[in-house]
């Protein structure tokens, strides 16, 4: 029997992983350096950033701290720079940052329109600008690169008062769709993954009294998903062989309706 430890199936690969402080991406990140990806955390709070790069470490990954707004394109722009300079290009990006904020239309909370949309639309858009050149360029001498968008359950099914949310992740949904066809030819693979409820901190972040009522109640029938099921979901599409492209998982909490 070898005695060989085998390799870790991501060894070699580097991810950026953004909204890495917190929930699915805090517990993406950590998966994707256990199974050996060298990976670069992005978000807001450097301090969160820090712990995940020091628990990664310690751990015996890779791991690099990169503080920045994703509605900021230079910012992302500079991220990447980086990414390329210190981790030698990226060859997978889990694009995750986002903001879930539900009202009644006729509230006209028009700042939380507008958070949602630049956050989840354009901050999306600024990470998929910035990245893709080194995707592209990591699948062409690697064979494989993986985009990897985060929707929502809400791209496909209709939560009244989630209308402008809902639609922003409707977005990132189709916007895969089409990026696969159009990237698959150079080995580039684009996933859209659509969680049901996790418990995270997205929900710590809502006002709106009646959305805050449903999501209540809804832990009295079900029991939500963790950032870990969603983490090892994502280590999974990535670990796929390079022939084959998860285009669109939904992953559910066993007792959600839709
Ligand atoms: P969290 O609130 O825990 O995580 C959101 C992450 O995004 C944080 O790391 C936050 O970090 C980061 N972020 C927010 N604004 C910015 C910004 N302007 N620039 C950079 N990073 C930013 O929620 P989740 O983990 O649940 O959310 C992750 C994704 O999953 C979102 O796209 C969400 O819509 C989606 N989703 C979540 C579901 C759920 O039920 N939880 C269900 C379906 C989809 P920081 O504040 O430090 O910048």
């Amino acid at each position: 029997m070898s005695t060989e430890t085998p390799a870790k199936p991501l060894s070699g690969r580097v991810a950026v992983v953004t909204g890495a402080s917190s929930g699915i991406g805090e517990a993406s990140a950590e998966h994707l350096a256990e199974l050996g990806a060298a990976v670069a955390v992005l978000a807001r709070r450097a301090d969160r950033l820090d712990d995940v790069v020091a628990r990664i470490q310690k751990a015996g990954g890779t791991a690099l701290a990169i503080t920045a707004d994703v509605t900021d394109e230079a910012a992302v722009r500079a991220a990447a720079d980086r990414v390329a300079a210190e981790l030698g290009g990226a060859d997978l990006l889990f694009n995750n940052a986002g903001v879930m904020l539900p009202a009644p239309v006729e509230e006209l909370a028009t700042d939380q329109w507008k958070h949602q949309i630049d956050l989840n639309i354009t901050g999306l858009m600024n990470a998929i600008g910035a990245f893709t050149p080194q995707l592209v360029s990591a699948a062409g001498e690697r064979g494989v690169a993986d985009l990897i968008n985060t929707s929502s359950i809400a791209a496909q099914n209709i939560f009244p008062n989630f209308a402008v949310y809902s639609a922003t992740k409707a977005y990132v949904t189709h916007l895969s769709r089409h990026l696969r066809v159009e990237l698959g030819p150079k080995n580039v693979r684009v996933s859209a993954i659509e969680p049901g409820i996790v418990g995270t901190e997205l929900q710590s972040h809502v006002t709106d009294d009646g959305a805050l009522q449903w999501l209540d109640g809804s832990k009295e029938t079900m029991e939500w998903l963790t950032p870990q099921d969603i983490a090892e979901t994502i280590g999974f599409i990535a670990c796929l062989p390079p022939r084959v492209n998860l285009q669109q998982l939904t992953i559910m909490p066993t007792r959600q309706p839709s």
